[in-house]
């Protein structure tokens, strides 16, 4: 099948993309906030769906900004970009002077761009320093320097919580350790290497013993997890009636707190029988369409390892 904005071969193809535009209904027409663009493969599908979709990017990556407004520069004045986190996303649309949306897209994984961008300390197939901040322009904490600053329990913690890794405790000291002895951290080779050996690789392992420390510290050095809440009721206030919120995580913590955020959204008190009076904050403001989140054909997984761990979830305002 041939895939808008994508085809086959295409760099950077965005996840889930028959999905997302299948639930952004974009052949209604109006204005869709793309509020993570990345590259802007979401948006571009969107805009080609219907002569009357406007798209407003934001992306709080410059280089991302510049490679996005390239790739939909054809579009003219119907797609506009702007530099800022999601969360700002009431402030942009505001200050563009638009009202109402018909639709909101949040891709909450980190960019394809930022993957291959080795300088920036994402990955650690190939040593480099220890950066993870999506915004390398900004002058927020470095993992290397949150690695230098924390206390054992607190590393310990942000990699139980934010990576769900049992042995936290365990790399937490051997990182602390390392560190007392006059030799930080600060590259990704060698925060893989002591983890490796911390942990040890168990046969069988599908993936490095290393991944679920560094999510957790991407997760915690760009306050990933922090706001999402905040931002789907904003999300959502930025909607018309019949407007659309398709989000996409992939991580299990942040996908439990897209689920909970929506049910909340569509008026199921979390509240527990106890409580006399509901304090959860349930309203009902939408219908939730996906009662399952959307994840990728065994063929997308299959084509797009960055797809993998994809879960999609969407609502409709009332
Ligand atoms: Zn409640």
């Amino acid at each position: 099948m041939a895939e808008p904005g994508g085809g086959p071969g295409a760099p950077h193809r965005p996840v889930l993309l028959f999905e997302t535009v299948r639930l952004l209904a974009p052949e209604r027409g109006g204005l869709f906030v793309d509020a993570t663009l990345g590259l802007g493969g979401h948006s571009e599908a969107v805009l080609e769906a219907s002569p009357d979709t406007r798209v407003l990017g934001i992306d709080r990556d410059r280089e991302a900004l510049k490679l996005a407004a390239e790739r939909l520069s054809r579009f003219g004045a119907r797609f506009r970009a702007a530099h800022a986190n999601h969360r700002e996303i009431a402030r942009v649309v505001r200050e563009a002077g638009e009202g109402e949306a018909s639709g909101v897209l949040a891709d909450l994984g980190v960019s394809s761009l930022q993957f291959d961008t080795v300088e920036r300390g994402f990955s650690f197939r190939q040593d480099a320093p220890l950066d993870m901040r999506m915004d390398a322009s900004g002058d927020e904490e470095t993992a290397a320097e949150l690695l230098a600053r924390l206390p054992e329990e607190e590393i310990a913690r942000v990699i139980y919580e934010f990576g769900e890794e049992r042995r936290s405790r365990r790399i937490a000291r051997w990182i602390v350790e390392r560190r007392e002895r006059g030799e930080p951290i600060e590259t990704t080779g060698a925060l893989a290497e002591l983890v490796a050996r911390a942990v040890g690789h168990k046969r069988g392992d599908r993936i490095h013993p290393a991944t679920r420390t560094f999510q957790a510290l991407r997760i915690a050095v760009n306050g990933e997890l922090e706001g999402l809440d905040a931002f789907l009721e904003t999300a959502i206030d930025l909607l018309q009636t019949g407007g659309r919120l398709v989000v996409i995580s992939f991580q299990s913590l942040e996908d439990r707190v897209v689920k909970r955020g929506l049910r909340r959204l569509a008026g199921q008190c979390e509240c527990g029988p106890r409580v006399p009076v509901c304090s959860c904050g349930a309203r009902r403001a939408v219908e939730i369409l996906t009662r399952r989140p959307v994840v990728p054909t065994p063929e997308e997984a299959e084509e797009n390892p960055r797809a993998r761990s994809a879960k999609l979830r969407a609502c409709s305002k009332l």
